[in-house]
């Protein structure tokens, strides 16, 4: 019988919390009193997870454990996790209580009220820089507004999702996976439940800037083609503001102004750089389509079918 929870938990040299996450997250799993199953997976450890976790899934048959090979980063244990989950309805949860597992049964309420995804809100980010918080800030607004409104703010990874929404997620194969973006654009009928960020419970975080940045990329990249559209601007740009001199110059010329060749060699070089812009922009609109179509996204989602012999329902 497949569970009707299952609790993805990515971790990553998590030694000093994964005892204190595997109890709360125990705790309350079995307060909401149906089955479940806490889907551990070890993103390649150097410390001593591995080990814990096999001490952990050795007494505890709601324990599974998924040991990776080498690290994959956090989008591709989560993903992993997702794969091998049986549940009714996925959570995803970082290992370091940083999202507390206290707010699961309020999720799983909306869940049964009908929403397919439950998404973490965070009221507050507690412990963290003011830095991180004005760089989050603005990143999420840049998205916003390159990739259009589907993004909900001030959330990360922090969800529950319905099985059918991580059937669309397991049907997507790219590669470069940036999941909140994922389960957005995914549709379905989606909710918040605000909390509040706590801070870490021990260790240390595993995102530096490096990987931050890279995560931020990857959303950019991975749902906007709007930044390929920059060369065509500026080939445009470029070639009306060559022609526009050019002619200005011919006027002067024209009522006898003296211009220096230097003018027409610079409008000559402004022209020849605007053509060459202007082609790259032509092909980046081409580069954007094979992007689109190599990305295997499914062509729609289905939600629900009635009537048909398989309904989803
Ligand atoms: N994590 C992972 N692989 C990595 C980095 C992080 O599985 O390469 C896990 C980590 O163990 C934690 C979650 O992803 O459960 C979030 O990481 P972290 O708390 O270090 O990031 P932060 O909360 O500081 O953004
Ligand atoms: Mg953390």
């Amino acid at each position: 019988m497949n569970p009707v929870y299952s609790v993805i938990i990515p971790c990553y040299n998590e030694e000093a919390v994964i005892d204190e996450s595997y109890k709360r997250l125990s705790r309350v799993m079995k307060d909401m009193a149906e089955s479940y199953e806490l889907v551990f997976v070890n993103d390649g450890s150097k410390d001593k997870t591995e080990e814990k976790l096999n001490a952990i899934q050795s007494q505890d048959k709601n324990v599974k454990v998924v040991h990776f090979a080498r690290n994959g980063g956090h989008q591709i244990a989560v993903s992993a996790g997702i794969d091998y989950a049986t549940g009714d309805a996925l959570v995803i949860i970082d290992a370091d209580l940083q999202d507390p597992p206290e707010i699961i049964p309020e999720m799983a309420a909306k869940w049964k009220e009908g929403y397919d995804v439950v998404y973490g809100k965070r009221k507050s980010r507690k412990g963290e820089s003011f830095f991180k918080k004005f760089t989050a800030k603005t990143y999420y607004k840049v998205l916003q507004s390159l990739a259009g409104d589907i993004f909900p703010r001030d959330t990360g990874d922090f969800r529950l999702v319905d099985k059918r929404v991580a059937d669309v997620i397991r049907n997507m194969p790219e590669h470069a996976r940036y999941l909140r973006g994922m389960f957005a654009w995914a549709g379905f009928k989606q909710c918040p439940v605000e909390f509040e960020r706590q801070e870490r419970f021990a260790g240390e975080t595993h995102y530096p800037l490096k990987k931050m940045i890279k995560l931020a990329m990857d959303g950019i990249i991975s749902f906007s083609d709007k930044p390929l559209m920059l060369p065509l601007f500026l080939g445009i740009f470029f070639l009306l503001t060559a022609g526009i001199a050019f002619i200005a110059s011919l006027i002067a010329m024209l009522f006898g102004v003296y211009t220096t060749p230097f003018v027409w060699l610079a409008e000559l070089i402004i022209f020849i750089g605007g053509l060459i812009l202007l082609s790259m922009g032509i092909q980046s609109r081409y580069m954007a389509r094979i992007y689109e179509e190599v990305k295997f996204r499914p062509l729609y989602v289905v939600r629900e079918t009635r009537g048909f012999e398989e309904d989803t329902k």
